[in-house]
């Protein structure tokens, strides 16, 4: 009994506390952000049911209009930047200027990786308060969670108070080509920016969130040997022929880097023998050799992904000297692929970042919010800012599962959640005397 009570008392007192915790301020941004969810998820169904897969470049635009009228409602000025240049829709960019506190970035995507013809298209509830939807998850409940909590700023007067960058990306799915062009508006707001901050789904878990995400690039192996009777192998004017040295270059790359901490990389085709073809548009190879002749060629394609700039340089260094170590008479060429995505790198000010979003986590009685695994999360648009800002923080947006397949479920009780949490940080940022 009297640990009953105990824990009774624990627990009030818990509540009295995490309440006490937040300014007055503060309180009244949860209260804006309350009143205003309902209108905020009739605006996240209209937005589903418009279909808006990245080759849909009208729904793109469609949802795209949406988004600007709100933003225009809220004072912001709203600009469609057009994206022929990539063969995309294009990006919607909302931004906000005030003479004083700081930059804020924040990035979401208005497209999805559902088409036209496919069979995932409507918004439907399920036990009361999970919605299933294309994009529901990734990201339009993320993209409406930044607009419930500015909402909330602008109606409590704290607007002026931070200049805000809203950027909707209309390509995040499948990014256009050239890539630098389809980025090229990001990477400048990033630039412009501060502090950037991602409503990605993250990995879908409310007590996550991303504030290191590995980068990727693609490389490209050749080697060749001299061609030569099998018999004549290893002779002193034949060598060891293009398929061992590819062997051993492929055990050293495992030998000394397969223990480096979240790194990866990954030869994902291999061709060898007498002549060798590659097509890089169907990725597909052809060969053609036979057991008794030695190898002339070989070409090996594959992948990598690295956590920090340094760490993809410390790398790829190591890789370049393996390849020249080359077996008697065989040469090796390693070429890495310059249209990758950059690593989003784990800094200090990610950290605080993060430490302040997981206080007023706290302080709302959300419990705290914790750092995701960079070894488990990929690429995403933060990664083309996140150098160029002191802070920057992704995987914000909506909760949920099964992102990217017809199972996709965002759950709403996440939305005003996220929303007071968002509307909090902007808060606590502009109070912070460095901006
Ligand atoms: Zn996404």
């Amino acid at each position: 009994m009297l640990r009953l009570f105990l824990l009774l008392f624990c627990t009030i007192n818990y509540v009295f506390v995490a309440e006490a915790q937040l300014a007055k301020t503060e309180k009244k941004l949860v209260r804006s952000v309350d009143q205003n969810t309902e209108m905020a998820i009739d605006l996240l169904k209209t937005v589903v049911n418009i279909n808006s897969g990245t080759f849909n470049l009208k729904g793109v635009r469609q949802v795209g209009e949406i988004f600007a009228r709100e933003y225009k409602d809220l004072g912001f000025e709203v600009q469609w930047i057009p994206g022929d240049a990539f063969g995309r829709a294009g990006h919607l960019v909302a931004t906000k200027i005030s003479s004083k506190g700081p930059k804020i970035l924040l990035i979401g995507h208005l497209d999805t990786v559902f088409e036209p013809d496919s069979p995932f298209q409507q918004y439907e509830i399920k036990d009361g308060h999970m919605i299933h939807g294309p994009g529901a998850l990734d990201m339009k409940g993320g993209d409406v969670i930044m607009l419930l909590a500015l909402k909330a700023l602008k109606e409590n007067n704290l607007l002026d108070k931070v200049s805000v960058k809203v950027f909707l990306v209309g390509d995040e799915e499948l990014s256009g080509n050239p890539l630098e062009l389809s980025k090229k508006d990001l990477v400048e707001a990033g630039k412009w920016a501060d502090i950037a901050i991602g409503f990605e789904d993250g990995d879908g878990k409310l007590e996550n969130a991303n504030i290191s995400r590995r980068g990727s690039a693609d490389w490209t192996l050749k080697v060749t040997g001299i061609p030569a009777h099998s018999s004549q192998i290893f002779q002193p004017e034949i060598g060891a022929g293009a398929i061992f040295e590819t062997a051993r270059i492929l055990n050293e790359f495992y030998k000394k880097l397969g223990t480096e901490v979240n790194f990866t990389f990954n030869p994902g085709l291999i061709s060898g023998g007498n002549s060798v073809s590659y097509n890089v548009e169907t990725q597909k190879s052809e060969a053609f050799g036979k057991n008794n002749i030695v190898s002339k060629e070989v070409i090996v394609t594959g992948d990598m992904r690295a956590v920090s700039k340094d760490q993809l340089e410390r790398t790829r260094q190591i890789m370049m000297e393996i390849i020249r170590d080359n077996y008697p008479h065989t040469t090796a060429t390693l070429t890495f692929g310059d249209d990758g995505y950059p690593p989003m790198t784990m800094t200090e000010g990610n950290k605080q970042l993060l430490a302040m979003y997981s206080k007023i986590s706290e302080d709302l009685d959300y419990g705290p919010v914790y750092p995701v695994n960079p070894r488990n999360s990929g690429a995403a648009d933060i990664s083309f800012v996140a150098d160029d800002v002191k802070m920057a923080i992704d995987g914000i947006g909506m909760c949920g599962t099964g992102g990217h397949t017809i199972e996709e479920t965002a759950d709403l009780n996440c939305l005003p959640i996220e929303a007071k949490r968002t509307a909090l940080l902007l808060y606590r940022l502009s109070l912070l005397s460095e901006f």
